[in-house]
């Protein structure tokens, strides 16, 4: 008898098991995915962002990612009401290529701004983002404790889009961010193309990562960038790389003053720091807080904000008449057989495009009468 016991307890022999209860509740999961569903009226999401709200905030900045028209509106509509509430953050941008340690630096200077109370808000441009691995902030395990950490909001980049689409759901990420109580906007980026313009044109402050021992061109800086960019650190400078880091850093320092004065009067900063044993990393932010007094002092600060509003405002302009242009019926209509056209040298490029926007301004006023 006892030795049957036993029998039955033993792992290796099958028993009968008891009926279990079905693993997922399906009742729970359909209310979830009604309440994912149910549509937040405009007071709700602004009464929900406004209270710091991050599941709001998330489901707000889904609206402005999202391709449907209806959720745009919505968005644009929460977007102007959230903005009397914003502008008091300063908006960093930092880029610099795939390995130079960008999300480890994030990880290091977001820990050491919540450790001093900032509410941190990181956000990412990547046109390119449909790729999987490597995609900036995609990737879950980057960034393992801002990402757990109660003073941050990590956002990954909207999937691929053109820039310019990309651009203005950042932006307008931003918005919504700084309305929920985020005092410092990180916006990363790859430094690679011409996402950096983006970034530039929506922060404050411009951070170029580097690393020592690999030429501009190995890097694909442009010197573009360089010359954007208000601060240079020289990235991973520890252990046996710490001279090389160290000899960069002067040879920044000497190619910079070859550089055009900059715009706002500040002189890059050119340093050096190891995003993972976080030396550096402090020198970094008082770097930030400098460049942001001596700009507020010579107005610089204000003015580059309003610049930015203004092309804000030409942009959208210009997407909204190509948006508009493209989905035009009979522009889509006389679109093919005019490539034929071209292809065939029947019609110059030229005459080509008169066609198409001809037709367009037909169809333009034909929708006005
Ligand atoms: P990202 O692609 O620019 O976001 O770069 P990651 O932050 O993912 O870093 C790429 C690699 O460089 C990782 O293996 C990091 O651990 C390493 N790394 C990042 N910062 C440093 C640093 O300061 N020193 C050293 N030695 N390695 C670093």
């Amino acid at each position: 008898m006892l030795e049957d016991n036993h029998h039955n307890k033993s792992a290796l022999h099958v028993n009968d098991g008891i009926q279990q209860p079905e693993q997922i509740n399906k009742a729970a999961v359909e209310r979830l995915k009604q309440a994912k569903k149910k549509q937040l009226s405009v007071d709700q999401y602004i009464n929900g962002i406004l209270a710091g709200d991050r599941i709001i905030l998330s489901k707000a900045i889904t609206l402005v990612e999202s391709t449907n028209l209806s959720h745009h509106s919505l968005a644009q509509k929460i977007i102007e009401k959230c903005l009397p509430h914003t502008g008091k953050a300063i908006r960093i941008g930092i880029t610099g290529v795939p390995g130079v340690g960008k999300s480890t630096f994030i990880e290091a200077l977001g820990k050491h701004l919540t450790s001093h109370g900032y509410m941190l808000a990181v956000l990412a441009i990547d046109p390119s983002s449909s790729r999987t691995r490597g995609s900036i902030l995609g990737d879950k395990t980057r960034m393992e404790e801002l990402s757990v950490d109660q003073n941050a909001f990590i956002r990954p980049s909207p999937s691929a889009g053109s820039l310019g689409g990309v651009a203005r759901k950042t932006r307008e990420s931003i918005i919504l961010c700084e309305a929920a109580g985020f005092n410092v906007i990180f916006v990363e980026t790859v430094g690679v193309g011409q996402s950096e313009t983006a970034v530039h044109s929506m922060v404050d402050f411009f951070l170029l990562l580097m690393l020592a021992g690999a030429g501009d061109e190995l890097q694909g800086i442009k010197r573009g960038i360089m010359e954007m960019a208000d601060a240079i650190f020289i990235n991973k400078a520890d252990g046996d790389n710490l001279k090389n880091a160290t000899r960069a850093q002067s040879e920044y320092k000497n190619a910079l003053h070859l550089f055009p004065p900059t715009e706002s009067g500040w002189v890059s900063t050119v340093g050096t720091c190891s995003a993972r044993s976080k030396i550096g990393i402090d020198n970094i932010w008082e770097t930030i807080r400098a460049y942001e007094d001596f700009t507020k002092g010579n107005g610089f600060f204000g003015r580059k904000r309003q610049l930015q509003r203004e092309l804000i405002m030409f942009e959208t302009i210009n997407e909204t008449l190509k948006t508009d242009f493209y989905l035009d019926s009979e522009v889509k209509k006389i679109i093919p057989a005019t490539i034929e056209e071209v292809l065939s040298n029947k019609i110059s490029s030229y005459v080509a495009a008169q066609k198409i926007m001809d037709i367009y301004y037909k169809s333009k006023r034909g929708n006005q009468l």
